[in-house]
């Protein structure tokens, strides 16, 4: 197996320079498990700034970009303008941006390719909403979602990281049980060894997300399919670091 623990924090739209710096110290300070991958996803406005303040170990993620590198679509950005800012990463089909923009799983795997063939490493995000789960349609929605990637990633799956988020653990304080997320997670790995391919499944790391905190992080960790986090509400707070650490 060998996957890598990857924690991120999306900051969503919060923050100012201000609490930029106080996370960021508090970052610096951790102290962080080496062995823990940890990417940020800061607001665009503040991309650069951020970057210029963390030390190189900590991964930036933008929250979204566009599907072409640029032109005649105001207000957005583009992997490339991302990397130019020196941010590798961009976290794409927040729940967020499904259902509050309306991003289609078609629009998603758009940008999802356009951001792999830019040299950006993707947080793709994926998860059912409470009304599907209770219809029992949670592995029917993963499924229809991470196969509208398919092509998209190609074999660029070493650049990519699934989080798997259900949207009513989102925000909510409701998590996902270890259990409940293990299911999901295992369940996924088995669609991909029969969709993509064994390497793929074996090697493909999987986030949970919905939230997270230091209180749940350990039990969550433990599990075996589960590759790491995604944290919102707690990636703002000092308890990140021990969501970092929590399989210490
Ligand atoms: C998220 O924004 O991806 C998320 C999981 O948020 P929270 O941790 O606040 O539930």
């Amino acid at each position: 197996m060998g996957r890598k623990f990857v924690v991120g924090g999306n900051w969503k739209m919060n923050g100012d320079k201000k609490q930029i710096d106080e996370i960021v110290a508090n970052l610096k300070n951790g102290p962080l498990d080496s062995n823990v991958e940890v990417v940020v996803g800061v607001p665009a406005i503040y991309l650069a700034y951020a970057k210029s303040i963390l030390p190189d170990t900590i991964g930036v993620a933008a929250q979204n970009c566009w599907k072409v590198a640029k032109g005649a679509f105001t207000g957005e950005i583009s992997p490339a303008m991302i990397k130019d800012v020196g941010a590798g990463w961009v976290i794409l089909g927040h729940s967020e941006r499904r259902t509050i923009f309306g991003e289609k799983d078609e629009l998603v795997a758009e940008k999802v390719a356009h951001a792999l063939e830019s040299g950006l490493k993707v947080i793709a995000c994926i998860g059912e909403t409470l009304e599907e789960r209770e219809a029992n349609k949670t592995e029917e929605v993963v499924f229809r979602q991470t196969k509208a990637l398919l092509p998209a990633i190609g074999n660029n799956w070493a650049n990519v990281v699934l989080a798997y988020e259900p949207v009513w653990a989102i925000g909510t304080g409701k998590t996902a049980t270890p259990q409940q997320a293990q299911d999901v997670h295992a369940s996924l790995r088995k669609w991909l060894a029969a969709n993509a391919s064994a390497d793929v499944a074996d090697s493909v790391r999987i986030q949970y997300g919905g939230s997270v905190t230091a209180a749940n992080a350990k039990e969550l960790a433990a599990c075996p399919d589960i590759d790491g986090f995604l944290v919102g509400g707690a990636s703002l707070k000092p308890e990140f670091v021990n969501i970092v650490n929590a399989t210490q």
